[in-house]
């Protein structure tokens, strides 16, 4: 039925008198001259590195997604969003996806090529019908090593990590400590990109690996220069020219664990010490003369201690009898008794009870 309004109304272009109208022309004739389209892409390439999963859509890495969620509804959430992305128009519009994409096709090696169609509706005019289009986009998916997996399957790192003692061996703990410490990091790098050791070595001489990235390396080695109160160093190498001829370097980093480490039995200023504790830039030695414990610039025990570790024999004693100022001490390898001062036996000691030690040049040392 017609209108008042719309009676006697005609298309500008066709001449139909059949409404409604909006700019003088009919429905068919104003969506001619102002056609509505919506830009959504007909085809979109992904690769999924079956290695570290890591997805490429349109060029662009997507890996930081969860991947306990099923690759299915992941693949599908970042199709849509890049369909969605490269939606411009003022426009409001509605959309529905439908796709057959499928966890199992997705798994398997090879291309794989998946169709989901958009389903666009919209409103624009009041006066006129509803707006609705079926697009569709052709999913390539292609399941390949990524570069970063292939660079790694090849071998590839920047860096070397190497930590050997001031003058000296590591012992097991410090051996122990420094696999903790690498173990912990790359724990914590689990799933980044591009980070990885290679080829880990650990004996008396130290530690050795080579590492993926030099960002990698000098995190490594200030934490274990940090836990050890090391020294850190680098050395630059030119090792290559990489595919766009730009010289490509080889750093090695280097951690130094200090020449004393805790335990260790030195000599200065012609008396005894046991190594407690070592920072930066100090020392901290305890006297076998009367287990006091004392602290010291590191640098001048460095320059002018005696490192005697190496040179003194382990013995084990018992504490047979005490006075209150002096002891007798029974040295367990041959049951010979010593007189000693109380002041040089560990605090704490009871009669009764063995003490660990050492002899050094026919005299005895209680260590605990
Ligand atoms: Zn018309
Ligand atoms: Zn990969």
């Amino acid at each position: 039925m017609r209108t008042i309004s719309q009676s006697g109304r005609f298309c500008a272009v066709c001449g139909t008198t059949e409404g409604p109208y909006l700019e003088n022309l009919c429905e068919k004739c104003y969506k001619k001259e102002n056609p509505i389209e919506f830009d959504i892409q007909n085809k979109i390439n992904v690769i999924i590195c079956p290695l570290c999963l890591s997805i490429k859509i349109q060029n662009t890495v997507v890996d930081t997604w969860n991947k306990e969620d099923g690759l299915e509804d992941i693949m599908r959430e970042m199709v849509e969003r890049k369909i969605l992305e490269k939606i411009h128009t003022d426009i409001d519009y509605h959309y529905e996806f439908e796709d057959n994409i499928e966890e199992s096709k997705i798994m398997n090696y090879g291309v794989k090529e998946f169709e989901l169609r958009t389903n666009i509706t919209a409103k624009p005019f009041e006066e006129f019908s509803e707006f609705e289009k079926n697009y569709h986009t052709r999913i390539k998916m292609v399941r390949t090593s990524c570069d970063l997996c292939v660079r790694h399957k090849a071998g590839y790192f920047e860096a070397i990590l190497q930590v050997r003692g001031e003058n000296r061996k590591l012992t097991e703990t410090e051996q122990e400590n420094i696999e903790g410490i690498v173990d912990r990091i790359m724990t914590r790098y689990i799933d980044a990109k591009m980070s990885y050791i290679i080829d880990p070595e650990t004996d008396v001489d130290g530690f050795t690996c080579k590492v993926s990235t030099k960002y990698l390396a000098e995190t490594i080695a200030r934490e274990i220069k940090s836990a050890t109160a090391g020294k850190m160093n680098v050395a630059y190498e030119l090792k290559t020219k990489n595919k766009e001829g730009i010289d490509v370097y080889q750093n090695t980093y280097l951690v130094r664990l200090p020449e004393y480490a805790s335990g260790d039995i030195i000599e200065f200023e012609n008396k005894m010490w046991i190594v407690k504790q070592i920072t930066e830039r100090q020392i901290k030695l305890e006297s076998f003369d009367n287990h006091e414990q004392k602290k010291f610039d590191r640098k001048r025990i460095e320059n002018r201690g005696k490192k005697l570790t190496e040179s003194v024999v382990e013995r084990e004693f018992l504490l047979v009898s005490s006075d209150g100022m002096n002891v007798v001490i029974m040295a367990l390898d041959n049951y010979e008794n010593f007189d000693d001062d109380l002041k040089r036996i560990p605090l704490n000691k009871q009669v009764g009870e063995n003490i660990m030690g050492f002899i050094y040049e026919d005299r005895n040392y209680y260590i605990e």
